[in-house]
């Protein structure tokens, strides 16, 4: 029997926590194969973590917790959590209930027919409408960016082999988004539909700006297209000033000057703008690579772990 991996981040969840608890084991048990539950305490302020280890205390073969020193964010959460697992299939889920644990048999069945990543599209979203409307432009333009084929990149319950966990484990990069990263490598992915209710307890931990740079890493990490849009508008700007300087110069020689060369200075001025846009823009280029290269921060800091051995299965 293949065995599971629940993955679930957790950033001041006390609210959430218990009913988690009371749904998700039982539909794990349900699956009768072997499982574990990494939590992963991102640096919660409130009691969070003293209820995961009661938990940990309850099932302590199946209950592990990485214990962070700070809040590093939900996708680093995960990325440690995938260092840890010992399962041949890992399922990562949010701890707020607004999918529902009951439907990771229906991921498990996806894996068996040999799918390697299982995506979820959230059917009746049930968000305020600012957040599907702001998800629907991310979505799209995210596909159209980095090529890849994903119908809702913010539903977060999904299932990935283990071989796809490690390699996003192992890759080290600091800002990364984990769906896109899946979807990247996986071999043979799928999309199923699933539930998604209200949040029901705590609040969002995302506010609109973390929004807005959660989807500005997603965008980076994944393509230079943002970065190549200034250069090919400076290119742009250049090319129709050139042509403008061209009507220009005919025009004096045709009808004569202008108000003194007002507009001749105006057709250079702009033509140097454009020229300087796009070197702004290919010197980004570099930096872009460069910093994502020398970028070498720890992702994360762990405090404790509970219930993880250190030789991986
Ligand atoms: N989360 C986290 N660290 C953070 C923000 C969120 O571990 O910095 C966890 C959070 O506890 C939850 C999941 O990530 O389990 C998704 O967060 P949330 O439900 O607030 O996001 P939303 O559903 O509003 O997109
Ligand atoms: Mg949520």
């Amino acid at each position: 029997m293949k065995k599971l991996s629940l993955v679930i981040p957790v950033y001041n969840e006390e609210a959430s926590l218990p009913a988690l608890f009371e749904r998700t084991f039982p539909a794990l048990d349900k699956l009768n194969r072997p499982y574990e539950v990494i939590f992963i305490n991102d640096g919660s302020k409130d009691k969070s973590i003293d209820l995961l280890k009661e938990q940990h205390a309850k099932r302590p073969e199946q209950v592990k917790i990485i214990d962070f020193n700070g809040n590093f964010g939900q996708h680093m959460a995960i990325a440690a959590g995938f260092e840890k697992v010992t399962g041949d299939m890992v399922v990562t889920m949010d701890a707020d209930l607004q999918n529902p644990p009951e439907e990771i048999a229906r991921m498990v069945e996806k894996f068996e027919e040999g799918h390697d990543v299982v995506g979820t599209v959230r059917a009746n979203r049930d968000d305020p409408f600012y957040r599907k409307f702001f998800s629907k432009i991310v979505n799209i333009t995210t596909n159209k960016i980095t090529g890849l084929k994903i119908h809702d990149y913010g539903c977060m319950l999904r299932l990935y082999s283990r071989h796809i966990a490690d390699i996003i484990a192992e890759s080290g990069e600091g800002t990364t988004f984990i769906p896109a990263f899946a979807q990247k490598y996986a071999s043979n992915p799928t999309e199923i539909d699933i539930a998604h209710s209200r949040r029901e307890k705590g609040e969002s931990k995302y506010s609109f700006f973390r929004l807005i740079s959660l989807n500005f890493d997603l965008m980076t990490s994944f393509s230079m297209v943002p970065l190549q849009f200034i250069t090919i508008s400076g290119m742009l700007i250049s090319g129709l000033s050139f042509l403008f300087a061209v009507f220009l110069i005919i025009r004096r020689l045709i009808i004569g000057p202008e108000a003194e060369g007002l507009f001749t200075l105006f057709a250079i001025m702009f033509f140097l703008m454009g020229v300087l846009i796009s070197a702004v823009g290919i010197v980004g280029e570099y930096i872009g690579r460069i910093f994502k290269e020398v970028r070498k921060r720890p992702k994360y800091v762990i405090k404790k772990e509970y219930g993880i051995s250190d030789g991986k299965a």
